[in-house]
């Protein structure tokens, strides 16, 4: 795939970049392990103090970065603006959070190991490499990138190949806000390239997110050389609608969650999980929503739902639905591409689908809503885990025990009560099943790549 810039709203080839060589790649692994050693030893309020100063250039550029990332991959530019303010936010939170996160931990009694004293100090691990997607090109690599600085670790970021301009802007930044050469850089390479790099022993980990094939493979690189990985994949979140849900709400929520992002999201709600007391009205109120929603320009500002990002994805999302319709699935809205140019394809309701299809099985990355009509919260919960993803989940009830069910029972490593999942700095994200390991944001998040070194002092 060419690294290039490529207007999803018109297909226009906007800027195409060189590759980097094999000689410029190792000289940039040299530099994030020579940065390394002298990054590392850097104090926390040095560390804090250029990245905040990342975090107000980049609310400073904030229109301009969010027309480049719009530009480059089509989210709605209002959209592409909150995700820009969202990583400010997300720098400030670690610039002020990382020391208590990383500070010893003593233990209270050290007599119980016959020590004076024992603790857990946690201490970088150096380089490491950050694969990421496009479908937040911003946010994907900032909740790596502030939380592995500010650890003292140096990143490599191998960006998709459709978002160079966004991941180019990145190395810029982190440079501007006064972070040493070496300690951020952009990798201008292709996927096939990405095993060179995880192998050199200067490079000590790897954090992927993105589809479950490049999770697979880089995990397997990186098993083969025992280093440690984080894995963010694909989802297809469940979102649960009971009888006692305020189903205004519920509905205004899917609509959102599902197409958020031009429903191109690992955590947009996909299968729509709703008890048969109130399927209809949920199935007509959604319905309507959904194609009432603007499909068109991404940079205009009155836009709900703009191209999807390639033509490859588009394709994809095509055939899903249309496997579906075949295997007997009914179209409530939406379903086929628009005429003219550019990727679109509109919001999308599907209903009487089975857990056999492939829609079911499989991710839709893209507005389109799959709605199955469950006999009580049992089944709703059985339906929900009948996936290998295990990413976010949503449960609608104002019921007590059924909301404890929900948060027990769903195999997700989030589960959001009468609300839309996202992520935040707070809270830790990450998936179980294929949908991952690890997890980012919050404490758990930046000590995913510190070493937890045990210290006993007899
Ligand atoms: P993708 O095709 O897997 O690409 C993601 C990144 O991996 C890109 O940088 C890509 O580079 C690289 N890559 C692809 N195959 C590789 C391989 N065999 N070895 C090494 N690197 C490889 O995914 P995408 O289409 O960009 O993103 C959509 C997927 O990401 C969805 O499944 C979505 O659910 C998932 N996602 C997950 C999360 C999460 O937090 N769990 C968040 C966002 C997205 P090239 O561009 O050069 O191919």
């Amino acid at each position: 795939m060419a690294i290039a810039s490529v207007n999803p709203a018109t297909g226009e080839t906007l800027k195409t970049f060189e590759p980097m060589g094999d000689a410029e790649v190792r000289a940039r692994i040299g530099r994030a392990h020579d940065a390394f050693l002298a990054h590392r030893r850097t104090s926390f309020a040095e560390r804090a103090e250029r990245m905040r100063r990342a975090a107000d250039l980049l609310d400073a550029e904030r229109d301009e970065i969010a027309r480049t990332m719009t530009a480059e991959m089509g989210k709605p530019l209002v959209q592409s603006r909150a995700e820009a303010a969202k990583c400010a936010t997300t720098m400030r939170y670690y610039a002020e959070h990382a020391e208590l996160f990383l500070a010893p931990e003593l233990l209270p009694d050290p007599s119980v190991v016959k020590a004076s004293k024992a603790m857990v100090r946690w201490q970088p691990l150096g380089v490491v490499l950050a694969v990421m997607p496009w479908n937040f090109p911003l946010w994907q690599v900032v909740r790596f990138a502030a939380p592995a600085l500010m650890a003292g670790n140096t990143g490599l970021l191998k960006h998709s190949s459709n978002v160079p301009q966004t991941a180019l802007y990145l190395e810029d930044l982190f440079g501007r806000a006064g972070f040493p050469e070496g300690c951020f850089q952009t990798l201008l390479i292709g996927s096939a390239e990405v095993e060179a790099v995880l192998r050199d022993p200067r490079v000590a980990a790897a954090t992927l997110t993105g589809s479950e094939p490049a999770g697979r493979s880089v995990a397997a690189v990186a098993g083969d050389e025992i280093k440690k990985t984080v894995l963010e994949l694909g989802g297809s979140d469940p979102y649960l609608v009971m009888p006692s849900a305020d189903l205004d709400a519920a509905v205004a929520t899917a609509v959102t969650g599902r197409t958020q992002n031009n429903g191109q999201s690992c955590i947009a709600a996909k299968r729509f999980l709703v008890h048969r007391d109130v399927y209809d009205a949920f199935a007509e109120r959604f319905t309507e929503r959904m194609r009432a929603l603007k499909v068109g320009d991404p940079m205009d500002e009155s836009t709900d739902i703009g191209p999807l990002a390639t033509e490859q994805g588009r394709a994809e999302v095509e055939e899903l639905v249309a496997d579906a319709v075949a295997s007997g699935a009914t179209v409530l809205c939406g379903g086929g591409r628009p005429d003219g140019p550019g990727w679109f394809y509109p919001p999308t309701v599907l209903a009487d689908l089975t857990t056999e299809m492939r829609i079911a099985q499989e991710e839709v990355f893209g507005p389109v809503a799959s709605l199955y009509r469950v006999a009580s919260a049992e089944e709703a919960v059985e339906v929900a885990n009948a996936t290998s993803f295990g990413l976010g989940s949503a449960a609608w009830t104002r019921d007590p025990a059924e909301q404890e069910l929900f948060t027990a029972e769903l195999e997700a490593g989030a589960v959001f009560v009468n609300g839309l999942v996202a992520s935040s700095p707070q809270l830790p994200f990450g998936g179980v099943k294929r949908s991952g390991y690890g997890r980012e944001l919050a404490a758990l998040g930046i000590r995913e790549f510190c070493n937890a070194k045990t210290v006993w002092i007899g």
